[in-house]
């Protein structure tokens, strides 16, 4: 559903109105002084971005200061799995 605004003759506001557009030519009334006087005005287009888009709009020095942040962290060690796992030899028999 389309979002209209409508500016207000006697005072100048700026009144929103969220409606189908089948009512896109209803008068509105001013919300914020009660006036019958508004005319319909162009509003700046909003557009939804889907998360590749804003992925795509981000700094592209963001990938190394990632990079840059992980670097001391122990995320970062390739040996953590194995760590954690402990002793992977234990229980095995005796190689000789
Ligand atoms: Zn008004």
């Amino acid at each position: 559903m389309p979002i209209y605004e409508h500016r207000c003759d006697e005072c100048r506001a700026v009144t929103t109105v969220l409606a189908p557009v089948s009512r896109s030519r209803d008068p509105c009334i001013c919300e914020h002084c009660g006036s019958a006087l508004t005319r319909r005005i162009v509003s700046k287009p909003s557009v939804h971005l889907s998360k590749l888009s804003k992925v795509e709009r981000m700094d592209p020095r963001y990938d190394k200061m990632v990079d840059q942040a992980m670097r001391n962290t122990q995320h970062a060690d390739p040996d953590r799995l194995m760590n954690r796992r402990g002793d992977v030899t234990k229980g095995l028999p005796d190689k000789d």
